[in-house]
């Protein structure tokens, strides 16, 4: 294939030839001649496709006709509720899951990490639901998947065989949520975590909403643990809202222990919450990375999957007006979310995955602030959707 007067992030326009999935050359524009398929972008700009580094696919009532919000803000009000609710959804898991994927395909993002609910409610259900969906699009987007202990971990009795059972069925990390504010056991989830963690050779993904000196100080022992284990470059941590709450010196020192550790922080940058501030976090060496968290699910009834639309929530948010910040936003949803998540960053250049996103802008900074809609995706070098619509071979996958 050949996509042909594409606009690079360089500001430079090629001819991308593409082969074997990969980007094979890029050729002054007009002199690429291969073989095959021809698309001309008539200086559309090209980058590579986005990474959302936080979804819930099993959570997502996406396809599914919306069920009103049940009232209740707290952590534990939410769980309570969905206890209740995940089982009145209209549709399955693999039906919401599959309609939810399509849509992010089509608003260009071919790489996801998603937290699977691990509980005595649901058991193992949801995951291996997920992992089905997971096969049948494995040629259209990277999903990885987390062991999410949404009942607790201590608290919730059994839950670290569960855990454990989820890693040995194919989740990729392990999961956790606030080990001070819902188990009230901080040394006691946090060993368990990590425990499984090491013995199964995997990464972490915690969830952290746990505010002010209590937060940091959690996120102060996740960061020495996760020397102590070798686990730098494999942690995460969501949320972490403590970032964006505490006195400027506790700050400097918790930013400091995350970035020895190479712990990372993901944001979804929720409105109300005292968010972690990103770009003094970034100075300070610590990895960002984005997410859309939850997409229409028991937790909030917004969200549209579109990481175009996210980077400039964060950019919003964090006052990102110039375009060097503009392009720092982007690389939350780019090359920082592909360094979290533990995968090779994707760029336009011979070799690389032919995982691309067409838009009218004019730059990187164009894109983030006018969300143009996407004029092409493509995965692994085939067309996967085009002006918003998912191809027919993306619309023929079928979930077992
Ligand atoms: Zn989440």
């Amino acid at each position: 294939m050949i996509l042909a007067n594409a606009h690079l992030p360089d500001g430079t326009v090629a001819d991308v030839e593409i082969a074997g999935g990969r980007i094979a050359a890029l050729h002054p524009p007009g002199s690429a001649d291969a073989p095959g398929e021809r698309v001309d972008l008539a200086g559309a700009l090209l980058f590579p496709a986005f990474v959302d580094g936080h979804i819930h696919l099993d959570k997502t009532h996406w396809g599914a006709p919306r069920l009103p919000h049940v009232e209740g803000h707290s952590v534990r009000e939410r769980i309570a509720a969905e206890r209740v609710e995940r089982h009145r959804v209209a549709l399955p898991v693999e039906e919401r899951a599959s309609a939810l994927i399509g849509t992010l395909i089509a608003n260009g993002t071919t790489r996801v990490r998603s937290h699977v609910d691990i509980d005595n409610d649901v058991g193992l259900a949801n995951l291996e639901a997920v992992l089905g969906v997971r096969e049948a699009f494995r040629d259209w987007i990277d999903i990885q998947l987390v062991a999410f202990p949404q009942s607790g971990v201590v608290t919730e009795k059994g839950a670290r065989d569960l855990q454990g059972s989820a890693l040995m069925a194919g989740a990729d990390l392990v999961g956790g949520l606030d080990p001070a504010g819902f188990d009230n056991d901080v040394k006691g989830q946090l060993d368990i975590i990590f425990g499984l963690a090491e013995a199964f050779g995997k990464g972490i993904d915690i969830h952290l909403h746990d505010g002010g000196e209590t937060g940091a100080a959690e996120l102060r022992d996740i960061a020495e643990r996760t020397i102590a284990a070798g686990l730098q470059g494999r942690v995460a941590v969501s949320h972490a809202f403590a970032l964006g709450s505490i006195e400027p010196d506790l700050f400097a020192k918790t930013a400091e222990a995350l970035a020895r550790a190479q712990v990372a922080i993901m944001t979804s940058c929720p409105p109300a919450a005292p968010v972690p501030p990103v770009n003094a976090l970034r100075e300070r060496g610590v990895t960002v990375f984005a997410g859309s968290d939850n997409i229409r699910d028991c937790w909030s009834p917004f969200g549209n999957g579109d990481m175009l639309d996210r980077a400039a929530i964060i950019a919003e948010r964090h006052q990102m007006f110039t375009d060097r910040e503009l392009e720092d936003a982007f690389a939350l949803i780019a090359n920082e979310a592909d360094k979290a998540l533990g995968r090779p960053r994707r760029e336009i250049r011979a070799g690389a995955a032919a995982d691309l996103v067409a838009v009218e802008a004019a730059s990187v900074a164009d894109a983030v602030v006018d969300r143009p809609p996407r004029r092409l995706v493509v995965r692994a070098g085939r067309i996967a959707a085009e002006r918003g619509v998912p191809s027919a071979a993306l619309n023929g996958v079928a979930v077992a």
